[in-house]
């Protein structure tokens, strides 16, 4: 059995070089990238869809060409299991999603997804067996059209200099930059402070 390219034992490898420990969301994810594949035409260029977060981008950027950072991968984080992969160009893709419908016969894998256990009491190495053995069973794929045109925007347009931190940012962000708008995740200025930057603070930077 394989998952890409790999061996399930190297791709098992790859994910432990790449995310840090081998989590059972990407060996399910390296079954859910290769059924939705199946699922494309032959040579069709595609876009991917990750509908979480956790664990499962990983498993798309390392059997797919598509990255966070060329964009063609988006994280539209809605806490499902699910990826698609589309056309992109014309839309037209498959939508692939863990199916708790199939859990019924994979008692670990139901408790890991469910949470039914702390995870301390959950069996590690039985699940991966399972989650192994499993493979696409229980998965499910669906036929989707992305709606291309609704998607937010990939580029971002005109650059200008921000009054504030003195750095360049996307002007349809507004009159500051994102971050000196108040959403910096900085509890204050970062430190080695540039040259002649005056640390504006939130409550005053109206009044200059
Ligand atoms: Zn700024």
């Amino acid at each position: 059995m394989n998952i890409g390219p790999y061996s399930v034992e190297d791709y098992m490898h790859l994910v432990k070089s790449f995310h840090g420990n081998i989590a059972p969301g990407l060996i399910i994810g390296g079954f859910m990238v290769d059924l939705a594949r199946s699922g494309l035409p032959d040579g069709v260029l595609f876009d991917a869809i990750s509908e979480t977060s956790t664990c499962l981008p990983d498993a798309i950027q390392l059997l797919t060409p598509c990255t966070i950072g060329n964009g063609w991968l988006r994280v539209m984080n809605f806490g499902r299991y699910a990826l698609c992969l589309y056309d992109k160009y014309q839309g037209e893709g498959v939508r692939v999603f863990l199916d708790p419908e199939k859990l019924e016969a994979w008692p670990e894998i139901k408790t890991w997804f469910f949470k039914l256990k702390p995870k301390a009491e959950q069996d590690a190495s039985a699940l991966r067996d399972q989650i192994i053995e499993a493979g696409t069973e229980i998965l499910t794929m669906q036929q989707v059209k992305v709606e291309i045109a609704s998607l937010p925007k990939k580029g971002k347009g005109a650059i200008a200099m921000c009054p504030q931190c003195r750095e360049a940012y996307p002007s349809k962000d507004g009159s500051s930059c994102l971050a000196c708008q108040g959403n910096s995740p900085y509890g204050h200025e970062p430190r080695g402070a540039k040259p002649g930057l005056k640390v504006v603070s939130a409550a005053n930077k109206d009044n200059g």
